[in-house]
């Protein structure tokens, strides 16, 4: 109707009015109001994204999903290719940190040059880390590509995914030295110092935290994949999104171990899963101590802008609170009101209730 059409144009007049001036203050550094500083960063999938994430503020590359310039493609792009591609990124964004994770490939994320394998449980099958041990060819033109891209600015850190366990991430890093000690041989320049890390996102890579942190630089928490292993929930079928809850209080322990693990071992810790670029969580992210906020570019302004209108000492003492509480729709309440008080105008612009929304019901017994 007219009335719906004028209402929803004015919403949008709304948003875009706020959106102007929170950009406005999206290139100084977060600090909160109690002066702690996290840094954000942005989550890209293609290189040409490098302009959104400057122009809204990102201080550095948190998460490049390498494997998305190895899709829809007819053949794996060669070591040069790839060179060349991670050299303008790593020199476009420098002085700032380019975090590179190695291919993710499997599951959901398929090319057509590499044979399709039959596999049940695609999600928990021949995927991400474990597909590039299994071929070590294909790993490690990617790692040389990286490796001598990272001579140019010196700001590559390096990341693998979906470790399990510490052979896993061993035998990567094996590989990652014979890389190294090949290019050297043959005086090839790379970066000696690139900081090498791993992503916390299968449960037990959470158990043995502490000892995955004495044999890497950072930590970066992948809650998409975090919150699907530890629930037990495929993230992409629809019959159990309604179980698919960030605020699980088993998903935040398991952040808060993991976080903690690796602050006692020293190293920095960061998160890059979808949670993170939603600004209603930004309190939880807070209190739950990350170092850095990895997210994709258009969701950066506003972190930052609820960031710099936070005081640690509260997120702190709401997580606190929060992790005594038994389910995540009681979390989500208690957060939904504490927004609501405390960042009125964000929240009279884009209403977070839907995401604090009780579960729907399953659709099996929608049905009965
Ligand atoms: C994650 O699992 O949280 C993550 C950042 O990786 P992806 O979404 O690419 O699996
Ligand atoms: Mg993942």
């Amino acid at each position: 109707t007219e009335r719906e059409i004028s209402h929803y144009y004015e919403r949008q007049d709304e948003i875009e009015t706020y959106l102007k001036e929170i950009n406005r203050k999206a290139h100084l550094p977060a600090l909160t109001r109690d002066g702690h500083r996290v840094g954000v960063e942005a989550n890209i999938e293609v290189l040409e994204e490098i302009v959104a994430a400057k122009d809204n503020g990102a201080e550095g590359i948190g998460l490049y999903r390498t494997e998305f310039f190895f899709m829809n493609r007819k053949e794996m792009p060669d070591e040069e290719t790839l060179y060349h591609e991670y050299r303008e990124l790593a020199e476009l964004m420098a002085p700032q940190p380019v975090t590179m994770r190695t291919l993710d490939l499997g599951a959901d994320k398929l090319v057509g040059w590499h044979p399709r394998l039959e596999e049940a449980n695609p999600a928990l099958g021949l995927r991400s880390i474990r597909l590039c041990l299994h071929y070590p060819e294909m790993f490690k033109a990617q790692l040389r590509a990286i490796l001598r891209a990272s001579a140019a600015a010196q700001n590559i850190r390096l990341m693998f995914p979906l470790v399990s366990g510490i052979g896993e991430l061993r035998e990567a890093k094996r590989i990652l030295k014979g890389v190294q000690e090949e290019l050297r041989a043959a005086r090839v320049p790379f970066h000696e110092e690139m900081p090498v890390g791993v992503m916390i996102e299968v449960p037990s890579a959470v158990a043995i935290a502490d000892l995955l942190a004495k044999e890497v630089s950072f930590f970066s928490v992948g809650t998409n994949d975090l919150i699907q292993y530890s629930l037990a929930i495929d993230r992409g079928n629809e019959h159990v999104t309604y179980l698919y809850e960030p605020l699980h209080p088993g998903v935040l322990r398991l952040i808060k171990h993991a976080v903690e693990a690796g602050h006692k071992a020293g190293i920095e810790v960061s998160i890059c899963g979808e949670m993170a670029a939603e600004p209603v969580y930004t309190p939880v992210i807070l209190g739950l101590e990350f170092d850095r906020l990895s997210m994709n570019p258009q969701a950066v302004p506003r972190v930052k802008n609820l960031i710099s209108r936070s005081v640690m000492k509260d997120c702190r003492k709401f997580v606190r609170k929060a992790l005594q509480l038994g389910t995540a729709v009681e979390i989500g309440d208690q957060l939904h009101e504490m927004m609501m008080k405390k960042f009125p105008e964000e929240f009279r612009v884009f209403d977070p209730s839907a995401l604090m929304a009780r579960p729907a019901l399953p659709r099996a017994r929608r049905d009965h």
